[in-house]
């Protein structure tokens, strides 16, 4: 039998998560649930200079608004765990000396100012300082110190064990997105596995927890590419069977050209982060897709899309069949362009999806803080009504206004455009007619006033026109008759009168 699949995601909290980390745990999910498998939440805080206080709990908060749910991770403990990798300090010690017994790493002694100093010497020469198979053996490490000089050395506290890549090998390693990469292994360096703090570096943590969680798919952003050899080789080392890699695309972007950042998103008015963010030491905010009255669904469907596309016409997709369509095999390989306007596309889709009681707990408060009194029946039918034209919640009010108070002032130009000097006298033959009208429903209204409008001859829009206008200030907004039934016989004919006063 098929081992039973087993991915992660494992951030490090150094900050907020940017949407393209909220990519790779959603892939990462999607890929499970299809294999009836197990999505895991990993931290990765063995840096202790880059971690930032509260990182943590946002990215346990962003998955949870976008409903992506995890099986196992730190307030979720399953076998495998801790899942936090500064709480398996003792397990990283026990292998890094796995490796070093085996002569598969070793100490390494020089000093921050020598490495610095031979990294200025081959910048002289237009060279790039490597520390690795070419050199290793004239540096200060334990390969041929002297090993009473060696333990001194360790016991003195200031040394690193760094991997000892083999030396002439070409390696071809299969990438689930990319097909195979080859490396020739005298390109690679010696990378420090592990530190005197007593504490591992990425590359050590990452692979010992990979291999004890049984993990067996790595899905993860492209940035993490270069390491792939390496890991690869430390799987070799320690005689355990790799997973399976795929490196995502990264997501770029608008105009295609470099990674998405922060800074796009604060010029160009869009989030790049699924919750707000302040930062904890300069008090900034960067704004979030949450706070930003996006729905978790449009993130979610947008994310999906960046980088993956099920081959078929269908854009709208739940994150149920997100689960079905999703396949790794339909990953690209090339950056994918993030749509701001796409975006807001998906949000108007998803607003008209969303549940009634979602639209009318946001849109009552919000009416409540600008002290409007309605009914909730009488709200819901508003929404129902102006909402196809809403992309967020906070839209309405400005779609709707006129449902809840009368216009303060009329706009301009539609004024000039439809109140002419006959006008007056064409609203106040209105203002009868409708004074006359006792089933005040929209059907009711629409039989009465149509042949009226008719007969008068003065034309549909010569009436319907200035009616739009004072009942709602503008000439924007739903059918003039529903506006009329809904806010009542009194409330429309004062508006009408305001507007002949203000007007004429
Ligand atoms: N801790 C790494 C990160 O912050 C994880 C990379 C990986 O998935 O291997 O992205």
């Amino acid at each position: 039998m098929e081992n039973k699949v087993r991915v992660r995601f494992a951030p490090s909290p150094t900050g907020p998560l940017h949407i393209g980390g909220v990519r790779t745990a959603l892939y990462n999910y999607l890929f499970a649930k299809k294999h009836k498998g197990d999505f895991i939440l990993r931290i990765e805080d063995t840096d202790q200079k880059r971690y930032v206080e509260k990182a943590e709990d946002y990215i346990v908060e962003s998955l949870n608004w976008c409903g992506i749910p995890y099986d196992e991770g730190p307030a979720k403990p399953g076998k495998y765990g801790p899942y936090k990798q500064s709480e398996r300090k003792e397990i990283y010690q026990k292998y890094i000396q796995v490796l070093l017994d085996k002569g598969e790493a070793y100490y390494a002694f020089d000093t921050p100012q020598e490495l610095d100093q031979l990294r200025a010497e081959a910048e002289k020469k237009g060279e790039k300082f490597s520390y690795g198979p070419s050199n290793r053996n004239e540096l200060n490490n334990s390969l041929h110190l002297e090993e009473e000089e060696t333990k001194k050395r360790i016991a003195s506290g200031d040394f690193v064990v760094r991997f000892k890549t083999p030396v002439n090998t070409t390696l071809n390693i299969k990438d689930e997105v990319r097909g195979y990469v080859e490396v020739q292994t005298d390109n690679l360096d010696d990378k420090i596995l592990f530190k005197s703090d007593g504490l591992p570096t990425y590359h050590l943590a990452n692979i010992v927890d990979d291999h004890l969680m049984e993990i067996t798919h790595v899905i993860r952003g492209e940035e993490w590419l270069p390491s792939l050899p390496l890991h690869y080789l430390l799987y070799e080392a320690f005689g355990w069977k790799a997973p399976s890699f795929a490196h995502l695309p990264l997501i770029l972007k608008p105009s295609g050209k470099g990674k998405l950042s922060k800074r796009d998103g604060d010029k160009d008015g869009f989030p790049v982060f699924p919750l707000q963010w302040k930062d904890p030491k300069t008090g900034d905010l960067s704004s979030g897709y949450r706070e930003d009255h996006y729905l978790p669904e449009t993130l979610v469907n947008v994310l999906a899309f960046l980088g993956w596309n099920p081959g078929t016409e269908q854009e709208l997709f739940s994150l149920e069949e997100l689960i079905q369509a999703f396949d790794l095999k339909k990953v690209n390989k090339a950056g994918a362009k993030f749509d701001p306007k796409k975006t807001l596309w998906f949000q108007q889709q998803y607003l008209q999806k969303a549940p009634i009681e979602y639209l009318m707990k946001a849109f009552m408060n919000e009416l409540e803080s600008l002290e409007i009194e309605a009914s909730e029946a009488y709200v819901e039918e508003v929404i129902h009504t102006v909402k196809e034209r809403a992309t967020f919640v906070s839209d309405l009010w400005e779609l709707s206004s006129f449902y809840f108070e009368a216009p303060q002032d009329f706009a301009p130009k539609a004024s000039k455009k439809v109140w002419k000097e006959d006008t007056e006298i064409v609203m106040k033959k209105l203002i009868e007619v409708i004074s006359e009208v006792d089933d005040f429903s929209e059907e009711n209204l629409k039989e009465e006033i149509k042949p009226w409008i008719a007969d008068s001859g003065y034309g549909f829009g010569k009436v319907m026109q200035p009616l739009r206008l004072s009942l709602v200030g503008d000439m924007k907004g739903p059918d003039v008759f529903h506006i009329l039934a809904s806010i009542g016989k009194n409330e429309a004919v004062k508006r009408m009168n305001f507007a002949i006063q203000s007007l004429s």
